[in-house]
Formats: structure tokens, C-alpha cells, sequence
């Protein structure tokens, strides 16, 4: 029995814990995951872990003896299979029930993978955990093609790792530009143009059908709806995730694209939050609309949310979305959500490497995205939390300072 018991011990229950104890949280928590190591950061993964240039232990979120100090149980390696909300208690995949006080739901997603002929082959790869990466890695030697589908962030920041690593890479993207999903066309132009000069190909519009493999059940290549084929020795796809939520779901918890959650996100279940890449939420920088946000920033500010309403302390999640992206030495740091934007505004010239864009709606600010800028970044999030309207030529101009420019 737990007083609390956190399921997903990734950023957001990691994080969960870690402010229950900072709030003198006294009771038992257990910090349970089903993967075999302690928490650890996830955005190395398609970034320094690829590449080699951090090893694990530099991107476990505490060292090992943190979590016992604490009096936090590291419970590793235990999935949960069923949630019973009324008799509070979980059952694990090895039929062993734990008993809850509270339950905070933290499991994050699986990445979302291809159902099409041939996409079973083991040379196909998702991103979503160290193993994975482990296993992309450990293949890599005999690796020369990698054909990356997807051509979101993290299918880009794989790419730029594999390119920076010697292989011949191509991005396979279904809609008619990169990051379409979380980006400007501006920037996607700027990225897809970056990616082509690095030695990347990028080829748009062009959704997978199936794969061809070999005899040996590997892969071999790509066929595209256009009849193309695209071979390739390794395949990773990046095309998002499918949240975790089926044992809540089934227990009726109230979800669609993720658990559904309040403003302290607690779920309609009884003493049962969510948080993190599973839980959708009304967000007020998405003019109030149910999202799910896939960042460390929404993991960390729903955890400490979850862990106040806890304590009995009044707290609202209403923290303004932030996310950051390395690609080769670009390194973007966006704020806000741009989606649904009516004007943008460019404030320097992508081709020095160094530049930002304003989003507006209805005349306010709603979002930043900035490349090697981060001054830029810094100053500019007050005009996005307070919605402020911007002078477009003085945004425009990056002589001036994001904080003097006025109306
Ligand atoms: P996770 O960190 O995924 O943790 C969930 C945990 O729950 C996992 O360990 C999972 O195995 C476990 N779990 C799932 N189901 C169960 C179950 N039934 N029982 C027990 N355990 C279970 N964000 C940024 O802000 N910036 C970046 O640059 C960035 N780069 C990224 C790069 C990569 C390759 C990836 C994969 C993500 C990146 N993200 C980035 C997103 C960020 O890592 C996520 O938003 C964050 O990890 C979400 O935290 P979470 O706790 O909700 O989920």
C-alpha cells in the first residue's frame, strides 16, 4: 500500500514525487515504472544520447541514491494492467495488486507506429525510450541508409544526429512540410532548407505504403502511394505517440485524445490524477481548448500541480507552454501555441542562422518561435502570457529589444 502511488516514472512522475516530498509531503509514495531504470531525461534520446556524446547515467533525472533518501519506493519494472478506482487498487501484469491512497497516472505514450505490410521488420525503430534508442544504437554500425519517417521533431533531430554521424539519411513526410504540426510554414521552410544543405534528402507529400524485406526479415525499403521506393538499411519512424491510458479508460475514466483532466488535474475519477503526455487538458494558450502537450516543461508544472492540490495548497495549471529543439547547431526554443494563428511577423533572416517569429490572433501575441536566439526568447514571453499586441515593424526589427518594442 501506497499513500500515494505514481504509475510512469518518467519526467512527470518523477517530478510528481519529487514535489510531494518538496511540499513535506509525509506519507508513502511509490514511483512505479514499467521500465527496468530510474527516471530518466527523455529529450537526449534523439539528441546527445544518440550521438554518443552522454552517456545514461548523465541523463538519469537524480543519481540512483536520491529516490531512497527521499523515502521515495523506486518500483521498476512493474506495468499496471487494471485500475480499480472504487476498491483503490492497481493490478500489475504479474497479477500483484497494490493499494493506493491516491493514485497519480503519469504513463506518458508509446510511440505511434506503421500498420502496413512489412512494418513488423526489426530493422523499423521507434523513439520513445532508452531501450529503443539502445537498440537503434547498437545497430548503427552496420548501418550506411537510414530512411527517417516522419518529419517531426524528433524524426528531425534524429536525422541531424545520424547525418552528423556519416550516414546517408532521408525524411519521409506525408504532409507538404516539416514540423506542420507544432510550426509555421516559415520555419518549416528554414528547417527542410537547413536539413538539404546539411546532405539530408527530404521528400514531402509522400505517405509509406508498405516495406519490401528481405529474406532475413529485415526491411530493406520503403514503397511509396507514388510507386517510389526508397531503400534503406535502418528505418525509424517518428509520427507521434498513442497515449497510455487504457487502464484508466477502462476503469471510465472520462478521455478522448489522452485522460481528461481539470485545471488541478484530477480526472473524473475519485482521488485519481493524470499528468503529462497522457493528460488532455483545457488549455487557456490554446484559447481554452482539451490538447495534450508532449514536453518536459507540461510534465514538470502539471506534476507540481498534482502534488499541491495533494497538500491541500490551491494551485491551477495554467503555465504558458514552452519547448525547445536541438537540430546541428540551431537551436530553437519556441513559446506559446502557434496553431491558429492569423499574421506572422519575421524579426531577422533565416539565412544568418538567427532569427525569430512572432505569431499573432486577433491582434495578440500567442506565440515565439526562435532560432539561436534566446534573448529573444527570454524577453519575449510577457507579450505572449499577457497577450500583448505588438508595433509588426518594430517586431520586425531585431535592433530592437523584444521588451521595448511597444504599440
Ligand atoms: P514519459 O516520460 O514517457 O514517462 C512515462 C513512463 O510511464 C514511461 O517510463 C513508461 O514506460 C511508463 N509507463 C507507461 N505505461 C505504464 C504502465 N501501464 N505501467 C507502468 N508504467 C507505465 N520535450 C521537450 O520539452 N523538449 C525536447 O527537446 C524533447 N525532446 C524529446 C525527444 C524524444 C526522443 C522524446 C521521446 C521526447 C522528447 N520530448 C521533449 C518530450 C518529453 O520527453 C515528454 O513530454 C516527457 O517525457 C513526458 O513525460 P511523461 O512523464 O508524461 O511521460
Amino acid at each position: 500500500h501506497y499513500d500515494i502511488l505514481i504509475v510512469g516514472a518518467g519526467h512527470a512522475g518523477a517530478q510528481a514525487a519529487i514535489a510531494l516530498r518538496q511540499q513535506k509531503f509525509d506519507g508513502s509514495i511509490g514511483l512505479m515504472g514499467n521500465e527496468k531504470y530510474p527516471p530518466y531525461e527523455r529529450p537526449p534520446l534523439s539528441k546527445e544520447y544518440l550521438a554518443g556524446d552522454k552517456e545514461f547515467e548523465r541523463i538519469m533525472l537524480r543519481p540512483q541514491s536520491f529516490w531512497g533518501e527521499r523515502d521515495i519506493e523506486l518500483l521498476t519494472g512493474c506495468r499496471v494492467a487494471n485500475v480499480d478506482p472504487a476498491g483503490r487498487f492497481v493490478v500489475l501484469t504479474s497479477d500483484e495488486e497494490v493499494s493506493f491512497g491516491k493514485l497519480i497516472w503519469a504513463t506518458g505514450g508509446s510511440p505511434r507506429m506503421l500498420d502496413c505490410p512489412g512494418s513488423q521488420a526489426r530493422n523499423i525503430h521507434g523513439v520513445r525510450s532508452r531501450a529503443d534508442v539502445d537498440k537503434i544504437m547498437a545497430a548503427l554500425p552496420t548501418v550506411e541508409k537510414v530512411v527517417v519517417i516522419g518529419g517531426g521533431y524528433i524524426g528531425l533531430e534524429a536525422a541531424a544526429v545520424l547525418r552528423k554521424l556519416g550516414k546517408t539519411v532521408t525524411v519521409v513526410e506525408s504532409l507538404n512540410r516539416v514540423l506542420s504540426r507544432v510550426a509555421g510554414e516559415p520555419l518549416s521552410r528554414f528547417y527542410e532548407q537547413e536539413h538539404r544543405n546539411q546532405g539530408v534528402t527530404i521528400e514531402l507529400n509522400a505517405k509509406v505504403e508498405s516495406f519490401e524485406t528481405g529474406d532475413d526479415g529485415m526491411a530493406t525499403a520503403v514503397q511509396l502511394a507514388d510507386g517510389r521506393s526508397l531503400a534503406g538499411d535502418m528505418f525509424i519512424v517518428g509520427i507521434g505517440i498513442i497515449p497510455e491510458t487504457g487502464p484508466l479508460v477502462a476503469a471510465g475514466a472520462a478521455a478522448g485524445n489522452g485522460v481528461d483532466v481539470d485545471q488541478h488535474c484530477r480526472t473524473s475519477l475519485e482521488n485519481i490524477y493524470a499528468i503529462g503526455d497522457c493528460a488532455a487538458h483545457s488549455n487557456p494558450f490554446a484559447g481554452g481548448a482539451l490538447i495534450r502537450l508532449e514536453s518536459v516543461q507540461n510534465a514538470n508544472d502539471q506534476a507540481k500541480v498534482a502534488a499541491l492540490d495533494i497538500v491541500g495548497e490551491e494551485c491551477e495549471y495554467n503555465a504558458v507552454p514552452w519547448f525547445w529543439s536541438n537540430q546541428y547547431d540551431l537551436k530553437l526554443q519556441t513559446v506559446g501555441i502557434s496553431t491558429g494563428h492569423d499574421e506572422h511577423v519575421l524579426r531577422g533572416n533565416p539565412d544568418d542562422r538567427s532569427f525569430s517569429i512572432v505569431y499573432f490572433k486577433d491582434d495578440k501575441v500567442i506565440a515565439l518561435d526562435c532560432v539561436n536566439r534566446t534573448k529573444d526568447y527570454v524577453q519575449g514571453r510577457k507579450a505572449v502570457v499577457e497577450g500583448l499586441n505588438l508595433d509588426r515593424d518594430e517586431a520586425a526589427n531585431p535592433e530592437i529589444p523584444l521588451k521595448e518594442v511597444g504599440l
